[in-house]
């Protein structure tokens, strides 16, 4: 099945304590979908400038991405730049400019409007209700966001929970968005704005699923050496939602499924700048650590 994704194409300047990196291929729905290609069919909403060069949308096209989606307009591509901390865990925003994405009016190429799966990833609530509008009637709507969305367009960002069915956000997004400390509390206040399944990222530590009453909890795999956490969230997104869309089963013990091959694509995606881990990899490479993932956590019933 084919899964819809409009987000974020994007120029980032990174600096971790290990290196920095200028001007690289990014954003959120970059990460997203490369991560899903490993999975399903992707087709992929977003803008560029006269800057983006050809090569990058060659590669996504190399990935199988349908960029028809990708229009180009006049002007800067999306930029942003961010610092991490020893702790890796958040980063730090210290500059974004929309450019492009300010007047952006997306327009879904015909055929993407009958995909059933689609994913809002991280941009102007206001741009992913206008894609949500032109969808014809998807069978599940999954979400992502972040605090400078959460800071300045909350009310939009509320409009555009009502319609979602999964929110994937991080632990301190979840705390701001409900203005709750306990991430219990928070996400039954946040299952109230609208979406029936929350995912919780927690960085290192994981992540967190609540749907009806159960809770569902994943480590992230114990890497040696992180390298570069930025885009690890859209890249569990895109293995979680490439996952669903090609199973097209969205019951609890599928989606913990899902839950694990997002964390698989995270763990690689950290392990080098940009997307230069994720670019390549092998389909054996996933199920395994998949497996290593289940090895964590197995341990034995009570007798
Ligand atoms: P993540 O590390 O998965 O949370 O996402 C990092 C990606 O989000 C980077 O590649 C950025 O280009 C992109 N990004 C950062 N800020 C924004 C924003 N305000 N809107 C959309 N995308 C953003």
């Amino acid at each position: 099945m084919s899964l819809l994704v409009v987000g974020s194409v994007a120029f980032d300047s990174v600096k971790t304590p290990f290196g920095e990196a200028e001007e690289v291929l990014g954003g959120s729905a970059t990460y997203f979908s490369t991560a899903a290609s490993y999975f399903t069919d992707v087709s992929l909403v977003a803008v560029v400038g006269e800057d983006f060069p050809e090569k990058h949308i060659t590669f996504l096209k190399s990935r199988k991405i349908d960029t028809e989606g990708i229009e180009r307009q006049k002007g800067k591509t999306f930029r942003w730049k961010g610092e991490y901390g020893f702790e890796l865990n958040e980063a730090r925003t210290l500059d974004t400019q929309l450019n492009v994405f300010q007047s952006f009016k997306p327009k879904l190429p015909e055929k993407y409007r009958n995909i059933k799966v689609v994913f809002l990833a991280n941009i102007d609530p206001d741009l992913q209700r206008d894609v949500l509008r032109q969808v014809d009637s998807p069978d599940v709507v999954a979400c992502d966001t972040m605090n400078f969305w959460i800071e300045g367009k909350k009310d939009s960002l509320l409009e555009t929970l009502k319609l979602v069915d999964i929110l994937l956000i991080n632990d301190g997004e979840a705390r701001e968005l409900s203005g709750e400390p306990n991430l219990v509390k928070a996400a039954e206040i946040i299952k109230s704005y609208g979406p029936k399944t929350l995912i919780i990222k927690r960085g290192e530590y994981g992540a967190l699923m609540f749907k009806d009453r159960k809770i569902f909890a994943a480590p992230a795999y114990p890497l040696e050496a992180v390298f570069d956490p930025t885009g690890a969230g859209d890249c569990f997104a895109g293995g979680f939602m490439g996952y669903l869309a090609n199973t097209m089963n969205f019951e609890e013990s599928n989606i913990r499924k899902a839950i694990i091959f997002g964390s698989v694509m995270a763990s690689y995606n950290v392990e080098s700048f940009s997307l230069d881990r994720i670019k390549s990899l092998d389909y054996r490479e996933l199920e395994s650590r998949y497996r290593e993932f289940k090895g964590l956590t197995h341990f034995e019933d009570l007798s």
